[in-house]
């Protein structure tokens, strides 16, 4: 059985629909699926009509930004439910860091002359919130610049004219965010944060320091002694170890819907936490005979 606990929808930055996802998800054989979208949770109504049509078992789940200190960190939430007031006013105050950040931006491009962006960014960013990317196509389409990289290096990059900082919450509050809304809170991966060991070391201290349940052992393709080093980390502190894709759209062979490693021997899958159980296909279902 696969276990694939981290992939995206449209409903965030990932290009597939909840349906086509989960298709996706049988066809490559994962039994579970976690859909993790960044900062919402619109996505999982779809994705739970999806999973059940392709007999593909759903994890509810998001991906929260955060800060640790001035890094900008990823806590997932797994097992979450949906439906809990806390999650919910939670995402909302997330949408409202993205969307005072994408007025933000518009203002600043009004300042350089390019009219109309917010409105101009929506109309790309279908179900999805409107982020830098859709302001990114906004621009290629008036002919401000050629290409989604040119309005990075022109308008949108660090240090450009229309560069705004988002302000997230502290890592702790998502953490307390994710339990408060039932769910098992999840360092995403560790090791793509730029930081020296050293300091990855200390970011996972802290995560364990502040409640969080679990390390991303696993995410993607990577390298085999990446895994047993984030192994030996999680192990030592007592924490479960999660795996994922982070899947986003086909094409990328890194991020393949089920396509990464086995979790090393000696540390506690995450899926064997007491709030799993209730996601977890029956035997019967996953064609296990006991
Ligand atoms: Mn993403
Ligand atoms: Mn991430
Ligand atoms: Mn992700």
């Amino acid at each position: 059985m696969i276990f694939d606990l981290h992939s995206h929808t449209h409903f965030s930055d990932g290009r597939l629909s909840p349906a086509d996802l989960f298709a996706r998800a049988r066809e490559r054989k994962v039994g579970v699926l976690a859909v993790t979208d960044h900062d919402t949770i619109a996505g999982l109504a779809f994705a739970q009509e999806a999973a059940h049509k392709e007999g593909v078992a759903l994890v509810p789940g998001v991906e929260f930004s955060a800060a640790w200190g001035k890094v900008n960190v990823h806590v997932l939430g797994l097992c979450i439910d949906p439906g809990s007031d806390h999650l919910q006013t939670s995402v909302k105050s997330q949408e409202e860091a993205r969307s005072r950040r994408s007025l933000a931006i518009a203002e600043r491009l009004e300042k350089v002359g390019v009219a109309d962006a917010l409105e101009g960014a929506r109309a790309f960013a279908g179900d999805a919130i409107v982020g830098r990317p859709h302001f990114a196509q906004f621009l290629v389409a008036q002919g401000k610049v050629k290409n989604i990289n040119a309005a990075f290096k022109k308008y949108l990059g660090t240090g450009k004219s229309a560069d705004v900082k988002y302000e997230w919450p502290d890592m702790d509050e998502a953490i307390r965010w994710i339990h408060a809304g039932g769910g098992l809170a999840v360092l995403a991966h560790p090791a793509k944060y730029e930081l020296t060991r050293t300091k990855m070391c200390r970011l996972i201290g802290d995560f364990a320091a502040q409640g969080g349940d679990a390390v991303e052992v696993i995410n993607g393709r990577q390298e085999n002694r990446l895994t047993e080093d984030l192994a030996r980390i999680t192990q030592g502190l007592g924490l479960y170890a999660s795996c994922g894709s982070d899947f986003h759209f086909p094409d990328q062979p890194w991020q393949e819907l089920g396509q990464f490693g086995c979790l090393p021997n000696g540390v506690t899958p995450i899926w064997a936490a007491p709030e799993f159980a209730q996601y977890l296909p029956s035997p019967a279902a996953a064609g296990v005979h006991a």
